[in-house]
């Protein structure tokens, strides 16, 4: 598949935080052709493992998460608006004045409003101060609680700001979920990639859950699996626009993969990063460094399960996560799934 259909299919899937069903099942089917065995486990991780005939081979663990940040329903009030909650670090700012899409238990999509007060009946007051989410509200157009309960609408249904995926130009596209789709995209091309070679480790791609509510399928997934090695593969934090200093810059677009070095959850062991910097140099694949210490990410999970991991981190150059318009360069993707692929080619004998 191209790769602008492979972001497209997954960005464009819902799948927030705890409710990644429709992206599990999508990436299933995408990734099964590449893989020895596909398997899922009690809270909703997926592994796709592709072994390695040598029953003496070490275990590297891709990972990406399949979750994106949203928000679930709290209370439907009387005259049919939803008050809701978040999952997953939102900035309120950017809240109000979008479309949503809320599933429902029987998994139908109801469409959305999070209206706001119009500015003509607002004090001077109001209007200067952001909202908070508790005030915000969705209209889905019930007049009544019984009309939203009558459209399949309870407490607890997932939601989240839908924006479909389109291209802004040859190389740049705009979507609501890279962060991790970039990520979950980029280990099913490795594992297309690396399908018909021959490897001296086995590799255990993960696709977790819940990584935007505090790392949680990644740890889960990690003691299963018992890797020797970890990568984390993720879509983050460019900056690289009007108002920010350069060194306030977590990474920048177009200028490819982003290595981290340390973020808030984990510092990157010194042998892991100097193999990193020289297969990336040995491949001639330009990269950069995500500054630190920025975010925290799937790998602050993994090396600390058992008794700790060798982890390393890659991100695709993504602007304006944690929003509904996150945009990417695909020149960068491209770059950041050849990186990989080389990473698990050859990290495993540079640091095992
Ligand atoms: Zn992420």
């Amino acid at each position: 598949m191209q790769t602008i259909d492979l972001l497209r299919q997954l960005s464009d899937t819902f799948g927030v935080s705890g409710f990644e069903d429709d992206v599990r099942e999508l990436v299933r089917s995408l990734v099964t052709p590449f893989v020895d065995e596909v398997k899922t486990d009690a809270l909703g991780n997926l592994f796709a493992i592709r072994r390695c005939s040598n029953p003496e081979a070490k275990t590297l663990m891709l990972d990406a998460h399949m979750d994106e940040i949203g928000f679930i329903v709290k209370w439907v009030e009387e005259d049919g608006f939803l008050r809701f909650a978040p999952l997953g670090g939102w900035d309120p700012r950017i809240v109000p004045g979008h479309r949503v899409e809320i599933q429902t238990r029987s998994g139908r999509i109801q469409t959305g409003v999070i209206g706001t007060a119009p500015p003509h009946i607002l004090s001077d007051e109001a209007r200067k101060a952001p909202l908070p989410l508790e005030q915000m509200f969705i209209d889905i157009g019930a007049p009544s609680l019984e009309d939203a309960q009558a459209m399949g609408i309870r407490i607890g249904d997932p939601l989240t700001i839908h924006y479909p995926f389109m291209a802004l130009t040859d190389d740049c596209v705009t979507g609501k979920a890279f962060d991790d789709r970039a990520g979950c995209a980029v280990l099913i091309e490795t594992a297309e990639r690396l399908a018909q070679q021959n490897l001296d480790v086995t590799v255990v791609y993960a696709f977790v859950f819940g990584e935007e509510v505090g790392l949680r399928g990644a740890r889960t997934a990690a003691f299963q699996i018992e890797p020797d090695l970890a990568i984390a593969v993720e879509g983050t934090i460019g900056a690289d626009m009007p108002g920010v200093p350069d060194h306030s810059q977590p990474v920048r677009l177009g200028f490819g993969p982003a290595i981290s070095v340390a973020d808030r959850s984990i510092i990157i062991t010194r042998k892991v990063l100097h193999a990193m910097e020289a297969i990336a140099d040995e491949a001639g694949i330009a990269y950069q460094y995500k500054l630190p210490t920025y975010g925290g990410t799937d790998a602050g999970a993994i090396h600390l399960v058992r008794g700790g991991v060798l982890a390393g981190i890659v991100s695709v150059p993504c602007r304006y996560i944690h929003s509904p318009i996150s945009t990417l360069r695909l020149s960068d993707f491209e770059l950041t799934s050849r990186y990989v692929t080389e990473l698990v080619k050859h990290l495993p004998g540079a640091v095992l």
